[in-house]
C-alpha cells in the first residue's frame, strides 16, 4: 500500500504470477527481503546478461569477489565510519524510520500519527564473525575475526587492483565489472524492491590516469546525445552530453561518457526515455568517497523520481586509502610519473531496475467486455520468449504442438506449452507475463506446416512456416 492506500498493482501481479515473493513468507516475512520466483529469476538473468554483454563490448572484464570481507576493507573504504543513516523513532508505536525527504523530527509517524523523536545514527553494514574466536574477551582477536557483508561490490575490485593491473599488462585505462549481492541493514525498508536489505548490484570500476580523464577516446560517439539533466544547483534541462562537459557541469569526458552509456543501457532494456533523468548530487548528499556523483533516476507513477543507477567519480579515494592501510603500493607507472589511478563508477541497482521495468511495462486495456492486462516487455528481456498452443484439445494437434515446442526448446528458446482453457484465456495468461509471441497449431498446420503467430501488443496474427519460426522469435 502507498500513502493514499493504493495497492501496488505491479507488485501484486508480480507476486501472483511468480516473479517476486516476499522472502520467508511462511514465517510472516522479513522486511527488506524478496525472493525471485521462476519468471522473476528469468527476467533478472536476461537483464544481467544484457548488461554483461553491454560492458564486455567496452572491453571490460568481469570478476567475482566474496560477499564477506574483513574489517580492514571497510576501515579503508570509510564505510565503518561514514556509511550511516539518521533514524527517528515513533514515541507511540516504536517504529523506526530513516530520516529522508518526508520523515524527520517534527512530522508525524507515517504508521500511527504519533510523535517522532531523533534516534541517532545507524551504520548500515551487517556485521558477522569470521571463524571462531574468543571475541569480546580478547580485543585483538575480536577485531581480527570481525567481518562485514559488503554494502557494495566495488571494494572486492579495489582490493584486487594490483593483480588486475598486472592482468591488463600494467596499462591504464581499464574497466572491471562485477554483478553480485550487496547488503545494507536499511532502517525502514517498506517499499518492495526499492529499499531492500539484500539486493543485486551491477558495478563497473573504470581505472584511468587522472591526467587522461579529461579526454575519453570515444567521447565523439556520445557527445551529441541529449539527456534530461538536473545540475546540482540548477534547473532541469535537456542538454547534450558535449554541452554539459564543455560547460564544466560534468567535470570530465570520462564521467560524461559513462553517464551517456548508462542512459543507453536503460533505454535498450525498455525503460522509457521520458522516465529517465540524471540528477547531480549536492555537495552535502555525496557519498564519502565521491568527487562528483550523478544519479540516473526513474519516474515512478507511485514513488516519484527515484535513483536506479549511481554514476560517481571516486577520484583516487579508494586506492589511496587501501594503499595507506595495507602498505601495498597501488600506484601505476604512467609516462612521466607514478600516479594513483582515478575511478569512474557506474553502479546499477538491478532490483530497482526490475521494479522500473515492471511498473513501466504494465498496461491495462478494455478489449470487448474483457480487461486485458499486459506487461509490455521488450522481447530481449521477456522471461518467456514464446508460448505454443494447440488450437483445440485434440490429440493430433497436441502432438504437433509438442513437436514445435520441443524444436524451439532445442534451439535454446525459453518457451511454454499450454493446452488448458480457451485460446483467449491462454493469450491473456501470456499477455500478463509479457510473452511477446503466441504460436498456435491448427488443422492447417497438419496440411502445410504453417502456424499462426500472434503478437502481444498489436494482437495481430500472421501465418508463418514452422521453418521460419526461429527467425521471427529472435
Ligand atoms: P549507491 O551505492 O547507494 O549509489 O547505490 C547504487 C545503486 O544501488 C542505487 O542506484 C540503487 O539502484 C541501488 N540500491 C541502493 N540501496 C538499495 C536498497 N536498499 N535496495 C535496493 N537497491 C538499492
Amino acid at each position: 500500500m502507498d500513502k493514499e492506500g493504493r495497492k501496488d498493482e505491479t507488485v501484486e501481479l508480480a507476486r501472483r504470477r511468480g516473479f517476486l515473493w516476499q522472502a520467508f513468507e511462511i514465517y510472516g516475512g522479513a522486511a527488506g527481503f524478496y525472493d525471485y520466483g521462476p519468471l522473476g529469476a528469468l527476467l533478472k538473468r536476461r537483464i544481467e546478461d544484457k548488461w554483461r554483454d553491454f560492458y564486455r563490448r567496452e572491453g571490460f572484464f568481469e570478476i567475482e569477489t566474496t560477499t564477506v570481507a574483513p574489517r580492514e576493507i571497510f576501515e579503508a573504504s570509510g564505510h565503518l565510519e561514514s556509511f550511516a543513516d539518521q533514524a527517528v523513532v515513533c514515541t507511540h508505536c516504536k517504529s523506526f524510520f530513516r530520516v529522508g525527504e518526508n520523515v524527520r523530527v517534527g512530522v508525524n509517524c507515517p504508521e500511527c500519527g504519533g510523535e517522532l523523536e531523533a534516534a541517532g545514527e545507524f551504520n548500515l553494514m551487517f556485521q558477522t564473525r569470521i571463524g571462531v574466536s574468543k571475541g569480546e574477551r580478547d580485543e585483538r582477536a575480536g577485531k581480527k575475526s570481525e567481518g562485514y557483508l559488503r554494502p557494495e561490490t566495488a571494494q572486492g575490485i579495489f582490493a584486487n587492483f594490483q593483480r588486475l593491473l598486472r592482468f591488463n599488462r600494467d596499462k591504464l585505462p581499464f574497466g572491471v565489472m562485477q554483478i553480485g549481492k550487496a547488503y545494507r541493514n536499511e532502517i525502514s525498508p517498506r517499499q518492495s524492491l526499492i529499499r531492500l536489505r539484500e539486493f543485486t548490484l551491477a558495478e563497473v570500476e573504470v581505472f584511468v590516469d587522472p591526467d587522461e580523464k579529461k579526454k575519453h577516446p570515444r567521447f565523439e560517439d556520445v557527445k551529441g546525445r541529449t539527456l534530461r539533466m538536473v545540475p546540482g544547483d540548477g534547473e532541469e534541462e535537456e542538454k547534450s552530453v558535449g554541452e554539459v562537459v564543455s560547460s564544466g557541469i560534468i567535470a570530465n569526458e570520462y564521467l560524461g561518457y559513462h553517464i551517456a552509456r548508462v542512459n543507453e543501457f536503460l533505454e535498450s532494456i525498455g525503460i522509457p526515455r521520458a522516465k529517465i533523468r540524471f540528477r547531480q548530487h549536492h555537495r552535502d548528499e555525496m557519498a564519502h568517497y565521491a568527487q562528483d556523483c550523478w544519479d540516473a533516476e526513474f519516474l515512478s507513477d507511485r514513488y516519484g523520481w527515484m535513483e536506479i543507477v549511481g554514476v560517481a567519480d571516486r577520484g583516487d579515494y579508494d586506492l589511496s586509502s587501501h594503499a595507506s592501510l595495507s602498505s601495498v603500493d597501488m600506484s601505476v607507472h604512467a609516462e612521466s610519473a607514478k600516479i594513483i589511478p582515478h575511478v569512474i563508477e557506474p553502479s546499477y541497482g538491478i532490483d530497482r531496475i526490475i521494479y522500473a521495468l515492471l511498473e513501466s511495462a504494465f498496461y491495462e486495456e478494455q478489449v470487448g467486455t474483457e480487461n486485458r492486462r499486459v506487461l509490455r516487455f521488450k522481447r530481449e528481456i521477456a522471461p518467456i520468449q514464446a508460448a505454443v498452443f494447440p488450437l483445440l484439445n485434440r490429440d493430433e494437434l497436441k502432438l504437433k504442438a509438442r513437436e514445435v515446442f520441443q524444436m524451439l526448446r532445442d534451439a535454446s528458446f525459453i518457451v511454454e506449452y499450454d493446452d488448458s482453457g480457451s485460446i483467449g484465456r491462454r493469450y491473456r495468461r501470456q499477455d500478463e507475463i509479457g510473452t511477446p509471441y503466441c504460436i498456435t497449431i491448427d488443422y492447417e498446420t497438419l496440411d502445410n506446416d504453417t502456424v499462426t503467430v500472434r503478437e502481444r501488443d498489436t494482437m495481430k496474427q500472421v501465418r508463418v512456416p514452422i521453418g521460419k519460426l526461429e527467425e521471427v522469435l529472435v
